[in-house]
């Protein structure tokens, strides 16, 4: 019985942890794919687009400048003069008479701070930059290709990114103008370069402050300047997890896409930007944007685990605490073996009720130990026990099956006795008296008495009533000399 409710305790206890464990672990991880979803929209629906309209307007404005001062260049009438004259008079003049061009080329590049300015001249071939001839342009030169473009172009001018042979090879984006005489012939392409600094530092701050990387790649899919980690002229097509992606990317020029690399997922937005004939690629590494609400996971986790286990550990408590009254309550007194009061209140409910279904008669006996405060006085507590034992020891032998002894109190025992009417009752009193009397206890081994008293229940009161008469028996076995029985009479008694 007692493991069977050990058991049952425990896996109370499993259950309410299980049920606790999961209905937290649900709602926490509802929250997390709340969250994730709504960050996900987020970065899809706000922040990649932003950040790549930021860049796309930090690149027009840095490229709408450069075009009016190249445009500017092109109408210059003294540009056009000096050309139209001869260009310093020629060669045949010598180097000085070219300083007014380098002057001149030179100032456009200090006030508007270019990196680079140039004139190329139609009729010499001659590059002109700040610091005097260049070079000669030639059409079976491939980095001149340029010239010949602009020079063949409808428009007024091009963008165009490349790497500036003048400038150690950095990559620069070239505003072409063409410049026309004043009789509108063409006679050459001016205009200035400029590094992407303004953009670099944006796209520097950017994958900074939010952990994104942004990069251009042209229409070969070859990474075109710019972040400072992503290394220039790589093909895209090589990279991990957006690599097999780069073909469609290139063919549908802007939208949203989901890789995974290095077993992140990321999300990456491609937007074509046409005047540079170049993609825009901004990405996100999807874990890191879900750091925050991963922390606020195991927060929520811990959270639920300490609740989880306070609560187990307070029904623990209060359901042992119960099993163990309920224990006490149903068990047996320790000294005698007999039935405790507790158990006594169970059992009469039980009697009670067969009572009504089938009224035979039930009678209690109340029996008391006389002077037993001497007895322990004089021989001990120990031997006051050994005596109450005996006793009951005694009425376990005397008694039927079906009677029920109970230790009433310290030294007092009750005896509900089944289907027994009074006079039969009293015999088994009588008999119980005699063999308390006529038995020693304990060593040496000391006489002792007892009292009783006898009722009989009737069917209209409670069973206390019944004990409470048996019980002023007794007091009146006790008046008349001890060591005697005496039967409470009642008015509806038999
Ligand atoms: P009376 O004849 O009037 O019943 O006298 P009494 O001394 O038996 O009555 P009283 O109720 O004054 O004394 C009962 C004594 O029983 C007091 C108490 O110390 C003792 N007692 C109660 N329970 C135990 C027990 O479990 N063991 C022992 N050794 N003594 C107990
Ligand atoms: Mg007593
Ligand atoms: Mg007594």
């Amino acid at each position: 019985m007692t493991y069977q409710r050990i058991f049952d305790h425990r896996s109370l206890l499993v259950l309410l942890s299980l049920l606790l464990t999961a209905g937290f672990l649900a709602t926490s991880m509802f929250g997390y794919q709340v969250s994730k979803h709504a960050i996900r929209d987020t970065i899809i629906g706000q922040d990649l687009p932003l950040t790549s309209s930021n860049i796309y307007s930090g690149i027009q404005k840095d490229l709408i400048r450069p075009v009016l001062v190249s445009s500017t260049m092109a109408n210059d009438t003294f540009l056009r003069d000096w050309v139209v004259k001869g260009e310093g008079k020629g060669e045949r003049q010598g180097k000085d008479n070219i300083g007014d061009i380098s002057r001149y080329l030179n100032e456009v590049k200090e006030r508007y701070g270019a990196f680079s300015s140039f004139f190329v001249s139609e009729k010499t071939s001659i590059y002109y930059t700040g610091a005097g001839i260049f070079k000669r342009v030639s059409p079976t030169e491939p980095r001149d290709a340029w010239y010949y473009r602009v020079r063949d172009m409808k428009t007024d001018y091009e963008i165009n990114v490349d790497y500036d042979l003048a400038n150690a090879d950095a990559l620069t984006i070239f505003i072409n103008y063409r410049v026309y005489d004043f009789a509108g012939n063409y006679i050459g392409a001016t205009g200035i370069g400029l590094t992407v600094n303004a953009v670099r530092q944006l796209i520097t701050e950017y994958q900074q402050r939010y952990q994104r990387t942004i990069y251009f790649v042209d229409g070969q899919g070859k990474i075109v300047v710019i972040g400072s980690r992503i290394d220039l002229d790589t093909n895209l097509r090589a990279a991990e997890g957006v690599g097999v992606l780069v073909d469609r990317i290139l063919k549908e020029k802007s939208g949203y896409y989901q890789f995974k690399a290095k077993g992140d997922n990321h999300i990456l937005h491609v937007n074509y930007l046409p005047e540079l004939k170049w993609y825009l690629f901004v990405e996100q590494n999807e874990e890191t944007a879900l750091a925050g609400i991963r922390q606020t996971l195991y927060a929520n986790l811990a959270i639920s685990l300490a609740v989880t286990l306070i609560v187990v550990f307070l029904a623990h408590l209060v359901v042992s605490r119960y099993q163990s009254r309920i224990e006490e309550m149903a068990s047996t007194d320790k000294l005698t073996g007999l039935l405790n009061r507790h158990a006594f209140t169970i059992l009469i409910d039980k009697l009670l009720a067969a009572y009504r279904r089938d009224p035979k008669p039930i009678t209690v006996l109340l029996a008391d130990v006389d002077h037993f405060k001497s007895i322990n006085d004089l021989h001990g507590h120990r031997l006051g026990d050994e005596v109450l034992a005996g006793i009951a020891r005694l009425l376990t032998i005397t008694l039927r099956s079906s009677d029920i002894a109970v230790r009433w109190g310290g030294e007092e025992f009750l005896v509900v006795l089944q289907n027994c009417d009074l006079d039969e009752a009293s015999r088994v009193a009588e008999n119980l008296r005699k063999a308390v009397f006529q038995a020693r206890f304990g060593e040496p081994g000391v006489d002792v008495t007892i009292s009783i008293g006898v009722a009989k229940y009737v069917g209209v009161e409670t069973p206390e009533q019944t004990v409470s008469r048996a019980d002023g028996a007794l007091y009146q076995a006790k008046n008349g000399g001890r060591n005697r029985v005496c039967v409470a009479t009642t008015s509806t008694a038999d």
